[in-house]
């Protein structure tokens, strides 16, 4: 049976559990364990794909089609979990299961209650079989929070089940500092801890938010005043970079604490992919400027996975991508006169579009390296067919249903997701040999993820092909577009597909590491 470790937050909400929990998985990992990773959100919204964007940044979508926030992609980044819709877990999923279950009579008529019938469904995705050494489980919104009593009663019983020694408990806490009297305050975090312990849950290490390291009489205080030694205190303190936070657990032997709770060996962990992240960071490298055409950056994090594989790429090699946010509304050529290459990300609805089409002109006509991601493809395609082949009235049908309909909502994938629902997930991809597809995926058959209604139309490809613009990967059977590229230019590429959900921190993506590179070279 794998072992558990929850992690609970108190004080105020945005204290970074997602970043909290992923660092100690890294450390586990470091150390040769394998981890999982589950999030819990108490609210009541069935999942997180009704929820605006404007609230919760990016979308983010598993390999499973489970589109879900961006909490997520922190664990798929940092521990190279592959998360699907049986790890992010909300408070409404759980009632909507108990009450049909109960509709259904699965409860033979008897009282359904918060305990046992609630806090078994919590138990039961909790335990879902993982095949790995640890499971990682964040419970999310701040201890006190109504809708939250049931999920700390759930892992209270579930260690009671499975034994003490078995789970861990981490809570995370907030030390604010007051200018004033120079001091950092205890308070918040013994109030928080009292708090979590009503619930029956005692902490076995904190992690104590504060912008400096704390004093050894300060561990020492919080240690007694909350059940625990002071050892088991840990600094939290603010970097500006998250991948430079399981250095930072590490230097305050973060795992021996875990290690010694669950009565494992001490151990050094190999912790170089993170040192090659900081020492990126610190480094003097020539900077390449991404110019992303896009509309969302009023919304903090709508890029947050694209951001981090441009950052990511730049690691690779060897440059720090600075990004250009440039308002597709408000798109001119000018705009482009200082990137290294030009970027066109996804999106919905028509607003802002003539600009991305103007921007995917500009790179075909330039020579500017361009990368376009889904609604970049679609953009790119429509460019192509304007400009190129010569077809004014060519658009996508999602902004004019009369169009020559070069995108569209194609039969094959309408009738695979019942009516033009979203397509959603991973899927299989065939790579063209001898493309530029192919140098960059190294590989014929490759899995992205997608989220979009349209797809290219392929009843064109003769035509775009015989002007120099390829379908160089494409769905198994054939009939959806997944790639396109420019014969005659030096670095063209576009996907159906968001290849920034697969991006690693310590590996990149094959295809913004060639995208970085391109723009490297243009630059030099
Ligand atoms: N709006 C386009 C579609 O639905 C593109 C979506 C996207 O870029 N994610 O196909």
């Amino acid at each position: 049976m794998a072992k558990y470790i929850f992690i609970t937050g108190g004080v105020v909400s945005s204290l970074g559990k997602g970043v909290a929990a992923a660092s100690c998985g890294a450390l586990l990992q470091s150390r040769g364990y394998t981890v999982h990773a589950r999030k819990f959100d108490p609210y009541l919204n069935i999942d997180p794909g009704t929820m605006s964007p404007f609230q919760h940044g990016e979308v983010y979508v598993t390999n499973d089609g489970f589109e879900t926030d961006l909490d997520l992609g922190y664990y798929e980044r940092f521990l190279g979990a592959r998360l699907g819709r049986s790890d992010s877990v909300s408070g409404g999923r759980i009632y909507w299961d108990v009450l049909n279950a109960e509709r259904r009579g699965d409860y033979l008529g008897a009282t359904v209650q918060m305990i046992p019938h609630v806090s078994n469904k919590i138990k039961e995705y909790i335990s879902a079989p993982t095949n790995t050494d640890f499971v990682v489980c964040e419970i999310g919104g701040t201890v006190g929070d109504i809708e939250g009593k049931i999920f700390l009663e759930s892992i209270r019983q579930f260690a009671n089940d499975v034994g003490r020694r078995n789970v861990m408990f981490i809570h995370l806490t907030l030390a604010p500092y007051l200018e004033k009297s120079g001091e950092l305050k205890t308070k918040p975090t013994q109030m928080s801890v009292r708090n979590l312990l009503e619930n029956g849950i005692q902490a076995d290490m904190l992690i104590v938010r504060t912008p400096r390291m704390l004093e050894p009489d300060e561990r020492a205080k919080i240690g007694m005043f909350c059940n625990l030694p002071a050892q088991n205190v840990i600094s939290g303190i603010d970097v500006d970079n998250i991948y430079k936070i399981p250095l930072a657990y590490d230097a305050q032997h973060v795992f021996d604490i875990i290690a010694d709770h669950f009565g494992l060996p001490h151990a050094a962990g190999n912790m170089e992919k993170f040192k090659r992240i900081e020492h990126h960071l610190s480094a003097d490298l020539p900077t390449v400027t991404i110019g992303m055409v896009g509309k969302y950056f009023h919304v903090p994090d709508a890029y947050k996975s694209l951001n981090e594989a441009l950052f990511h790429a730049g690691i690779q090699n060897n440059v720090h991508v600075k990004i250009k946010k440039i308002n597709a509304e408000e798109f001119a050529p000018e705009s482009c006169a200082d990137v290294d290459g030009i970027l066109v990300p996804g999106g919905f609805g028509v607003r802002g579009v003539a600009g991305k089409i103007a921007a995917a002109g500009y790179a075909r006509e330039t020579g500017v390296p361009y990368m376009g991601i889904c609604l970049g493809m679609q953009v790119a395609v429509i460019d192509f067919a304007r400009n190129v082949l010569g077809w004014a009235d060519a658009d996508s049908t999602e902004f004019n249903k009369n169009a020559k309909p070069v995108i569209d909502i194609m039969a094959a994938h309408d009738a695979e997701n019942m009516g033009g629902t979203l397509r959603l997930g991973a899927y299989p991809c065939d790579i063209t040999p001898g493309t530029l597809a192919h140098s960059i995926w190294s590989a014929e058959h490759i899995s992205e993820r997608h989220r979009h209604r349209y797809e290219m139309n392929i009843e064109y490809e003769k035509e775009f092909a015989d002007a120099g613009m390829i379908i160089s990967g494409r769905s198994p059977d054939g009939r959806l577009p997944e790639i396109v590229e420019l014969k005659n230019h030096p670095f063209f590429i576009a996907g159906q597909f968001h290849p920034e959900f697969q991006s690693s921190p310590y590996t990149g993506h094959p295809m913004f590491n060639a995208f970085i590179a391109a723009a490297k070279k243009r630059k030099s």
